[in-house]
């Protein structure tokens, strides 16, 4: 479902991504870890075809994202890190908005916003202003209009940054509910939302691969998810960094 190869992007002279392939099959959570500064967001713009990659290719669904990148956004759903939400809009102004933005049939809009309201809990806030909304609530309408369009794909970078203890489970409830009929590509530092959610895991550091495996493997590997992560994202304490540094090349090893 979402193929890329080679990515490569520079900021400037800087390379934020660095030859960077992996594949999503149709129907998985892909949990995208790594450290803040790490390269997941430049990797989720690139595939939601908000910027472009300096060098390499990605498709979403068959669609090539650099070529058609309108094409690509009607197939994706995107809840960027941070929402661009209309505060001083009521709920359904907004997603009533965003689906005439979407180009969604006038007769269909109803529907739809029925639809997200019910899948995301938006009722009890239905009419009030996004401003005076929670961060949890702001989330599941940020939620609302990326799956507005009903679409096959979600990127979703670092849904539950900044939300508290029962916000986090109520989001997560929402990726699980979305999992059973979507490809997600999840970005996120936070490793208990790979155990909440997913079991095919990337980690990235400092714009490059450095694992593309199974939950269930890193841990066999290297004892817990936190363990595997701090060796393949800072180079670890003693021996165990070296090991790995040695079986993956194109790893720096250096401090995030
Ligand atoms: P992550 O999402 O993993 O925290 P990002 O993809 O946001 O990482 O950033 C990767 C690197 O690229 C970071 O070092 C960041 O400072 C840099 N970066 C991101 N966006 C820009 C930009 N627009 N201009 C210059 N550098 C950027």
């Amino acid at each position: 479902m979402i193929e890329v190869s080679g990515l490569t992007k520079f900021y400037g002279d800087f390379p934020a991504l660095r030859d960077v392939t992996f594949t999503v099959p149709k129907g998985e959570i892909l949990a995208f870890l790594g450290p803040n500064g790490a390269g997941k967001s430049t990797t989720m713009k690139i595939l939601t075809g908000y910027i472009s990659p300096s060098a390499g290719s990605a498709t979403v669904a068959g669609t090539d994202v650099i070529e058609h990148p309108l094409e690509v956004r009607r197939r994706i759903g995107y809840l960027p890190e941070t929402t661009p939400l209309y505060y001083d809009m009521q709920v359904n102004e907004f997603l009533s908005f965003t689906a005439r933005l979407r180009g969604i049939p006038a007769s269909e809009r109803p529907g739809r916003l029925g639809w997200v309201a019910e899948m995301c809990h938006l009722d009890t806030f239905w009419k009030r202003p996004i401003g005076v909304l929670s961060r949890g609530q702001k989330q599941r309408v940020g939620f609302a209009q990326a799956i507005l369009h009903d679409p096959e794909v979600l990127i979703l970078d670092e849904p539950t940054a900044g939300l508290d203890p029962n916000q986090i489970l109520d989001v997560r409830a929402l990726i699980r509910r979305f999992s059973q009929v979507k490809t997600i590509v999840l970005s996120t530092h936070i490793l208990q939302e790979v155990d909440a959610l997913s079991d095919h895991v990337i980690i990235v550091n400092e714009g490059r691969i450095v694992a593309d495996t199974r939950a269930g493997e890193l841990r066999r590997e290297h004892g817990s998810l936190e363990q595997a992560f701090h060796v393949l994202t800072k180079g670890g304490a003693g021996g165990n960094g070296q090991r790995a540094r040695a079986a993956l090349p194109g790893t720096g090893g250096t401090d995030a």
